[in-house]
């Protein structure tokens, strides 16, 4: 029935979000414009030209392809190192399973080559290795596993306000006599939030300061609230009460939902999402799924 290499393309305004996520069987989200891939949990081709890859959390789900994406790289002969940030308590682990599955493909030692790795710090930002438009800032969210969200960050020198107004000749005379007309800024474009409970959405509130918000959505049902907490999940209606927590004062244009249970059908999220998200949020949710 669900199919991880069927991948579903999200125009949002300048990008995409092109990819798969479905609960427990595959999530990875690639958007192409940034030369980016959260998560890797399968890895279509399509992927496998982007250079930079965040990975949330361990779960195969999200995970298991990280090493095939490195190696049909170098089958492919690109040359070019993709680099994977992770989550720095992942980092070692992440190596020995690197390590581990060269030995049993029966690698030469002297052929082995460790995959680039950033091991990534909560609340620091961290500029992609190839676009340095941009960059990324991870936060610690709840899951059964420790588990990182991340915002993609687009990074800009901005005019300091007290020089707007002034023609470039002034400018260009400030410069010259050293004075920083200028200021760094980092745009919050991409949030993902990776696998969490609804209290994550409550207590990262930045996270609806982003302009698109990519959120999961695990279960939908009335009666599985307690189990999406036990499970470590979100369910709509907690999504639905995140929203009007940060209703007027949030900045999110897009709402993507993912993650939904493999056990839906598109017809009942479709009923589900639209029922217990009030009607004034609808025009910007998006369902993930097919
Ligand atoms: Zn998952
Ligand atoms: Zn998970």
């Amino acid at each position: 029935m669900h199919n991880a290499l069927n991948q579903i393309s999200l125009p949002l305004q300048n990008i995409h979000v092109d990819g798969f996520s479905v609960s427990g069987l595959s999530t990875y989200l690639q958007i192409p414009e940034m030369d980016f891939c959260f998560d890797m949990g399968e890895c279509p081709l399509s992927a496998v030209s982007l250079n930079h890859v965040a990975l949330t959390h361990a779960h195969g789900d999200h995970s298991r392809c990280l090493m095939r994406h490195d190696s049909l790289r170098r089958m492919l002969g690109i040359e070019k190192e993709a680099v994977y940030y992770i989550p720095y308590m992942l980092v070692d682990a992440f190596k020995k399973v690197i390590e581990a599955e060269s030995v049993f493909e029966n690698v030469p030692k002297d052929k082995f080559k460790m995959p680039k790795i950033i091991s990534v710090q909560p609340n620091t930002i961290i500029p992609l290795a190839y676009r340095k438009d941009l960059a990324i800032r991870a936060f610690e969210v709840k899951h059964r596993a420790p588990t990182f969200g991340y915002e993609l960050l687009l990074h800009k020198h901005k005019l300091k306000p007290e020089y707007i107004g002034l023609n470039s000749k002034e400018l260009v005379a400030l410069k010259r006599q050293g004075t920083s007309i200028t200021k760094e800024t980092y745009d919050s474009k991409v949030c993902f939030m990776g696998d969490c409970i609804g209290e994550s959405l409550l207590e990262n509130e930045h996270v609806w300061q982003s302009e698109i918000l990519i959120c999961e959505s695990t279960f939908l049902d009335e009666n599985e609230k307690d189990m999406a907490r036990q499970k470590g999940h979100i369910h709509i209606e907690e999504i639905a009460n995140a929203l009007l927590t940060f209703e007027h004062t949030m900045q999110i244009k897009h709402l993507v939902l993912t993650h939904f249970s493999m056990k839906y059908s598109y017809g009942f999220i479709k009923h589900k999402v639209y029922q217990v998200i009030p009607e004034r949020f609808h025009p910007f949710i998006h369902i993930f799924r097919e």
